[in-house]
This record gives structure tokens, C-alpha cells and sequence, in this order.
């Protein structure tokens, strides 16, 4: 998600670079806490001259606001003004294209959500082009409510995301190979009214991902876990040193598509006996004797479940069993601190986590697994929208050289 600034301190355009690295550290600095421009120099190890040259830019830019009197610090003579990250200044749009909804969401630069919009349909077997007219709406609403200019927009996708933006495949969204970031600017352009959405950058990435990513960025400060989230499928996320884990090719965190069982039922994907046939939302619908049952998945199971229904308590302990026997392997494999339970699995949490833990407490054997290591996401079902939308912030507070000096490369 961040974007590190590439080719700096080489060739001609090395003082650029440097600059653009500079304007970068600054506001690193700043977002972590309000400073002043002295403890930004003492923070970063630049000249006082110099601070004081990239905040004016960062100021100009709408990035940071002089905040008043900085806390006094020890090492520092008096108290000069704080700089702050600027709650009105450019802000970050996220986008969710879902089996059964859609959502908009968009934050400040401090990461506090300023408008967010969610609405309940299924886009199964669906014309792209008619989902992405409905996201629109959305979208505009929702930038109109927030008050802010969004620098960039992220979407989230239940599938798997090649280059350019091309949706490769969404099986249950029943799409293949869909250009999705052209045809959402498309789609913005024609919807625009003046808005300006269509000359944002667009980047689409997997919603297991973004999910995974809120948790780092939203969460309890985790650095090294494995993100677990069901809507139709599986998604996961591997989060190692506070890095998403993307493998060669951009798909790893498949775990949807892991054996359970080598002679299990047939998948969407070919092969047969994988864990999102045991513990996708569809799957457990099915096992629950819901097959075909319209709305949310996790709700219906859980609420079932909690009526002390044993058809539903059955399903989800199947599941959980499921989700513990794949979750294992990738804890043997990847020493994850932490597993996490995420979006369509934490309601009806309380009846997967059983059958879980004791599945990985009988197979992690690498060290021996303790129960508290696996736990379920506060941010639930919100979870990759705001990542979505946070991942826009961070991308801008990782590189603000593009908004603070128009023009650079
Ligand atoms: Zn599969």
C-alpha cells in the first residue's frame, strides 16, 4: 500500500527525489503526532532552515495546519506551534463492490470517518457496467457528505486483481476478466456533474486485503497475523512485520481455495474439497439447510444459531472445524502471531470459534498454540471498506510530493 518513491538519490533528478523523500519524512513525522518544527528536526535529522521550507509546502498544499501551542518537550528550547495532519484537507474514498451490497465510505487524513454509505443488493450475475452506475451514486453521495476533495479512490473487490486493474475472477460475483478500473472512470465520467471523480487515481485490490490492511492500520497495532474473512467465499490476508504478504504474482492469501479435504465437493475453481466449500457463507447456508436463503448469510446462521437451532449450530461448527484444520497449515507455514477472524465471520464467531481452536490447538505443533492467539476483528464487516478508504490517506502520507509540488514526477 505504500508507495515508496522510486529512484531517488540517482541521476539528474536526485535534488527532486531528495525533496520529494524530505516532504515524505516531514509528514510522517506529523501524522504520528502533532509536532513543532523544531521537534520535526529533531525528529528526522534535518536542518531547522529546511523543516521549516517543506512544512510551508505541506501547508500550501492543504496537507497540515499550524495547530496551536506543541506540548513542551524537554529537549526542546520554548514551544513552537504544532503541525497537524489537516482534518479538511484532501481525504481518501473507498469503494466496496460486494456479492450483496455495495459501499462508499470516505475519511480525513487523520483517518476518522467522514461520510459512509452502505446499501443491500445483489450483484451476482450482474452487467458490471449496471453495478458500477449504482457505485457511483453511491460514491457521489458520500463525498458529498463528507465535505472533502477525495485524492484518490480505492475499491474493493471479492476476487482476485491482475494489473491494470482488471478484475481476473469473481466467482461469485459470476464476473471474469472485467478492466473494472476503466470502467469505474467510465463510469464516474458519465455520472461526474462536475464532481471530479473521474480524474482520480483508481486502484482496485482485493477486499480480504484491505480488510487485513484496516486491521494493521485500525486495529489493536498488530504486526504479524493472518486475516480470516467470509462473505460468499473465503478471503484471507497474510500480514508479516506489518506488511501484506502479495507473493509473486499478487494472489497470495488464497486460503479459500486451500484443501480441507482432497475428495471433498467440486469448487468454482476447479479443484475440489476447498475450505470455502466448508466455510464459505454459501457453503455453510447450504449445511444449515438455508441453500438458496436471500440477505445476509451471517446473520441468518447466527441468529439461528442463537435460537438454539442444531441444524445452524452443526454448519458453523463444521465450518469452524474447517477454518481450523486450513488455518493450521498456514500457522505451521508462516508463524503468524495472531489469527483473526474477520468481516462476515465475527457474528457468528461465538460458534466457529469451538471447533477452531481445537482444531488448531491438535495441529499447530511448530509451538504450541494458545488460544488467545486467535481472536475476532472489532472493525466486523467494516473492515475493508475503511481499509479502502485509509489506504488512499496512507498512500498520500507515504508520498504527498504529487499534492504538496504539483508538477513533480
Ligand atoms: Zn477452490
Amino acid at each position: 500500500m505504500r508507495g515508496e518513491p522510486e529512484g531517488l538519490g540517482a541521476g539528474p533528478a536526485s535534488q527532486q527525489g531528495m525533496r520529494r523523500a524530505n516532504l515524505a519524512l516531514v509528514l510522517g513525522v506529523i501524522a504520528r503526532a502533532p509536532r513543532s518544527r523544531a521537534e520535526v528536526a529533531n525528529g528526522t535529522g534535518l536542518t531547522r532552515a529546511a523543516v521549516s521550507s517543506l512544512a510551508e509546502q505541506l501547508l500550501a498544499a492543504g496537507l497540515v495546519v499550524e495547530e496551536g501551542p506543541a506540548a513542551p518537550s524537554g529537549k526542546v528550547g520554548r514551544p513552537g506551534t504544532a503541525l497537524g495532519l489537516n482534518p479538511y484537507g484532501p481525504g481518501g474514498l473507498g469503494a466496496e463492490i460486494g456479492v450483496r451490497h455495495l459501499g462508499a465510505c470516505v475519511v480525513d487524513l487523520r483517518g476518522q470517518v467522514r461520510a459512509r454509505r452502505r446499501v443491500e443488493r445483489s450483484n451476482e450475475g450482474r452487467e458490471p457496467e449496471a453495478v458500477l452506475a449504482d457505485l457511483v451514486v453511491l460514491l457521489r453521495a458520500a463525498v458529498a457528505e463528507a465535505g472533502l476533495a477525495p485524492a484518490g479512490l480505492t475499491l474493493a473487490v471479492p476476487g482476485l486483481v491482475g494489473a491494470g486493474g482488471v478484475l481476473q475472477r469473481a466467482a461469485n460475483l459470476g464476473w471474469a476478466d472485467v478492466p473494472l478500473a476503466s470502467g469505474l472512470r467510465a463510469a464516474l465520467r458519465a455520472g461526474d456533474g462536475g464532481a471530479g471523480l473521474a480524474a482520480l487515481p483508481i486502484r482496485i485490490e482485493n477486499e480480504a486485503n484491505l480488510g487485513g490492511l484496516a486491521e494493521r492500520w485500525l486495529g489493536e497495532g498488530r504486526e504479524d497475523f493472518l486475516y480470516i474473512s467470509a462473505e460468499a467465499g473465503v478471503g484471507a490476508a497474510i500480514v508479516l512485520g506489518g506488511r501484506l504478504l502479495r507473493g509473486a504474482r499478487g494472489y497470495a492469501g488464497e486460503l479459500g481455495h486451500v484443501p480441507v479435504h482432497p475428495d471433498g465437493p467440486h469448487c468454482a475453481c476447479g479443484a475440489r474439497g476447498c475450505l470455502e466449500q466448508y466455510a464459505g457463507g454459501a457453503a455453510v447456508l447450504r449445511a444449515a439447510h438455508l441453500a438458496g436463503a436471500r440477505g445476509d448469510w451471517a446473520a441468518l446462521v447466527a441468529d439461528r444459531a442463537a435460537a438454539g437451532d442444531p441444524a445452524a449450530r452443526e454448519a458453523l461448527a463444521g465450518a469452524g472445524r474447517a477454518l481450523g484444520i486450513a488455518a493450521a497449515g498456514a500457522v505451521n507455514l508462516l508463524d503468524p502471531a495472531e489469527v483473526v477472524l474477520g468481516g462476515g465471520y465475527t457474528r457468528p464467531a461465538p460458534w466457529l470459534l469451538p471447533a477452531m481452536r481445537a482444531e488448531l490447538a491438535a495441529r499447530v505443533t511448530v509451538r504450541p498454540w494458545s488460544d488467545d492467539r486467535l481472536t475476532v476483528s472489532r472493525l466486523g464487516r467494516r473492515g475493508p471498506l475503511l481499509g479502502a478508504a485509509v489506504a488512499v490517506v496512507r498512500g498520500i502520507i507515504a508520498d504527498p510530493g504529487p499534492l504538496a509540488a504539483p508538477g513533480a514526477p
